[in-house]
């Protein structure tokens, strides 16, 4: 079998050490004889794979003292209402930069007040907005690092008079972040972190005094996951654990900052050549293109070249690139995990596919 590279925009390619790491722990988890898809997440065998899966977080982006991690579940979506229910008191700013903030957006809007400081809707989403100003009279500021569908990447955050919170879910660990600039950083795990079925909450302590006084259900309440460290019920053992193997991946090259400098020269390497290329062009502001989802169309309508272009990844072993409907063309995502050598390839196909 020729080698897949896995383009795929989440669930998305993972480090394979983390696999082979994971298949033995199916079949003996820390000798203990069982499973780990078998054995209570009380054990002394799991807690210490929390224990660890924890500590790498909070050594890979340096997570001062005065905040929790948190796994929780839901999906970044359950985030886009957990965070008004505890902490939209009057009401919140958010950037409506996409489809994910558009529904972070959506969700709040339950809850209270939503003031929309900066909008790209008037371009499809196809920029960064800059030089908003974010209100201080509201109770905190969210935002959306890397927008996955759309493909643009914050590369500075503003400076918020209120908390600010930042839906990371595409580009966490992809580089490093300054996380005493937020009170509250999330991601679901599986763009670049692990397997589906985890969320990761990073959040400032001093948040827990901030919530609102509307009733809070317990699966809700930060401050009760923080206090029962992610055990107040049943975490989801097999993410986390596949997801601390991924890390360790991450560490071993050299951390963030190792990533950061692979996801750009991966990057640099496939704009370059769709910059390059007659037939193709980016859709996104070049200020703003993320490193981690590459979005690129046609310069021109031709179905026959689009058949050619389209036989000749796949011949290639050239997976997940389609874009997504409400861009059209092509989509490349390059995760932490995806080899230069997968780009490359790619490179290779939109450079020779009309020869
Ligand atoms: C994928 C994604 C989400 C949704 O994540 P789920 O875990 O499927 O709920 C939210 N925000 C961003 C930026 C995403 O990329």
């Amino acid at each position: 079998m020729t080698k897949i590279h896995n383009f795929s925009a989440g669930p998305s390619i993972l480090a394979e050490s983390a696999f082979q790491k994971s298949i033995a722990d199916i079949q003996n988890f820390a000798g203990t004889g069982l499973s780990i898809l078998e054995i209570s997440h009380r054990t002394k065998e799991f807690e210490s794979i929390m224990d660890q899966a924890r500590a790498i977080i909070k050594e890979l982006l340096q997570i001062p003292e005065n905040y929790d991690v948190l796994f929780l579940q839901g999906g970044a979506s359950s985030q886009f209402f957990q965070i008004p229910h505890n902490f939209l008191i009057n009401s919140a700013a958010y950037t409506k930069t996409g489809t994910w903030a558009s529904g972070a957006i959506k969700e709040a809007k339950l809850y209270g007040e939503v003031n929309v400081v900066a909008s790209s809707e008037d371009k499809n989403f196809n920029y960064i907005p800059k030089n908003y100003a974010i209100p201080e009279t509201v109770d905190y500021f969210h935002c959306t690092s890397n927008n996955t569908i759309f493909g643009t990447q914050m590369k500075a955050f503003p400076k918020s008079p209120v908390p600010l919170f930042c839906d990371m879910s595409s580009d966490i660990f992809s580089r490093p972040v300054d996380v005493s600039q937020f009170s509250l950083i999330y991601a679901g795990a599986q763009k670049n972190m692990g397997p589906a079925g985890v969320t990761l909450v990073i959040i400032d302590k001093a948040m827990y005094d901030k919530r609102s006084s509307r009733p809070i259900p317990s699966m809700l309440d930060y401050k009760l996951h923080g206090e029962k460290e992610s055990m107040y019920n049943t975490p989801p053992v097999f993410s986390i654990l596949v997801s601390l193997y991924n890390l360790q991946w991450v560490k071993e090259l050299g951390g963030v900052n190792a990533m950061a400098a692979r996801n750009k020269a991966k990057s640099d390497l496939l704009y370059n050549a769709i910059d390059k290329s007659p037939y193709f062009k980016g859709t996104t502001a070049r200020d703003d293109r993320s490193e981690m989802n590459a979005c690129f169309v046609f310069e021109e309508n031709d179905p026959e070249l689009e058949a050619k272009f389209n036989a000749a990844w796949k011949e290639a072993g050239i997976s997940g690139i389609k874009g997504h409907r409400s861009v059209g063309g092509y989509r490349a995502s390059m995760y932490n995990a995806l080899p230069l050598e997968s780009v490359q390839a790619l490179v290779n196909v939109i450079e020779t596919f009309a020869l």
